[in-house]
């Protein structure tokens, strides 16, 4: 199936007690066990079934087979935001002492858990000096687990070279993690490019409603953990934290993807709200065609923009001139996406006046909702970096970041032009 197709159809036939065709909501805690016999095979593992929604639930299960099977992955976790996914996933194969090879265009919050928190657990995260394959070659030794980027850095813009960076991993026998939030399966599939795992927060563009947090984790099945049994210790020797299991041994492939949902969601419980797994998929089923017309409204914006007299730059992988436009087309058939940002001539002071003229972009700090949103991310989501620590994240003091959404493309023109007249 296409994805239009699956994003409606996969994971899910009408409900066999009921027929019901709507996924439903089973606002539920725990499954009753047949029989002690039945407890015991599935606290084994050996059989497949429900036990508690902290470590798995039918309506989360749909989300997760449907996002795995967009992404082209074997298997997904769904989780409560996609910070706990980012957590969740690198908790899963690090420990102290190893560490984690980054690109530096990221998302705030996944900044600050690189930067300071997974250091304060004793992993550490070395930011490469920028998205290149060499610069992420470079820093990778004996201890690193995995290699991490963002397929299209939030707010930066910057597309980067999966393939790459896939490469440069491989090389050395390290997984590639992608966090693929703003492209969206629709725009771009990393593990065709040779990412390992993808992250997600669905809070976005999936969920498309700014109604629900949550996060996804998707695993390729590809990585060959039980080649390498000393550097992925935790896949491959006898799980303390669940009864002695060896996850390569008991789920092959999905030996990853396994560990993530049973040692740290089900320690630390961010788990999904089935409700929300529900609005979620009512999201997912409409994503693909809402990703045509945000990358139709976003295109238009960029250009209405760059030929405004007010507006000193422009940053849009989908423009011509971008430094990323070949690498936009190549993973993302020119369509990266629809989150730009732009500077205004008259610098910090115009941007605020721009920013409080605005009537219907909303001032908030989010992306992927169906109605425009604009953000200011020097005093909100990068706030906690020097400018130092901005400048490397591609925030500038007098950037704008615009999420733009599905409405009429007039009407989102019109908007700005006033706001930029009044600044
Ligand atoms: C929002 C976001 C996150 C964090 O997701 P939450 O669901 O808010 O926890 C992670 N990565 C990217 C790229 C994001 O935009």
């Amino acid at each position: 199936m296409k994805d239009a197709t699956i994003a409606l159809h996969h994971g899910f036939k009408s409900d066999p007690t009921t027929r019901a065709v709507a996924v439903p909501i089973y606002q539920n805690v725990a499954f009753e066990f047949d029989n002690a016999q039945h407890g015991a095979d599935l606290f084994n593992l050996d059989v497949p079934g429900n036990i508690y929604t902290r470590i798995m639930n039918p309506t989360n299960d749909v989300l997760e087979q449907r996002m795995a099977a967009l992404e082209g992955g074997i298997a997904g976790l769904a989780v409560a935001a996609g910070s706990a996914a980012i957590h969740y996933a690198i908790q899963t194969l690090t420990q102290a002492g190893d560490n984690v090879v980054s690109t530096p265009q990221l998302y705030g919050g996944t900044y600050t858990l690189f930067a300071h928190l997974l250091p304060s657990f004793g992993v550490e995260v070395r930011f490469a000096r920028d998205d290149s394959p060499e610069a992420i070659a470079e820093l990778i030794d004996d201890k690193t687990k995995l290699v991490y980027c963002e397929s299209i850095g939030n707010p930066a813009g910057n597309i980067v070279d999966i393939e790459g960076l896939a490469q440069v991993a491989h090389a050395r026998n390290v997984p590639l993690m992608v966090d693929n939030t703003v492209a969206t399966p629709i725009l771009c599939k990393p593990i065709q490019f040779g990412a390992d795992i993808v992250v997600h927060s669905v809070t976005k563009y999936v969920g498309g409603h700014g109604n629900s947090l949550g996060g996804v984790i998707v695993d390729s099945g590809n990585f060959p953990w039980a080649e390498h049994p000393q550097k992925f210790a935790s896949l491959n020797t006898p799980e303390p934290a669940y009864h002695g299991v060896v996850y390569t041994e008991k789920f092959g492939p999905a030996a990853f993807i396994a560990r993530a949902r049973t040692v740290p969601l089900r320690n630390t419980g961010a788990a999904l709200a089935p409700m929300n797994a529900f609005l979620l998929l009512q999201g997912l089923e409409t994503l693909a065609l809402r990703m045509e017309r945000h990358t139709d409204n976003a295109i238009k914006v960029a250009q209405f923009l760059k030929e405004h007299p007010l507006v000193a730059w422009v940053s849009y992988a989908g423009l011509p001139d971008h430094p990323h436009h070949e690498l936009a087309r190549k993973y993302m058939q020119g369509k990266p996406s629809a989150i730009l940002s732009f500077g205004l001539k008259g610098g910090y002071a115009a941007g605020v006046r721009f920013y409080d003229a605005l009537q219907i972009f909303k001032r908030l700090v989010n992306i992927g909702d169906a109605k425009s949103l604009a953000c200011h991310p020097a005093s909100t989501t990068h706030r906690q970096m020097n400018e130092e620590e901005q400048a490397k994240a591609g925030v500038k003091p007098e950037m704008i970041r615009l999420s733009v959404g599905i409405e009429a493309i007039e009407d989102l023109l019109e908007d700005l032009d006033q706001a930029l007249r009044q600044a």
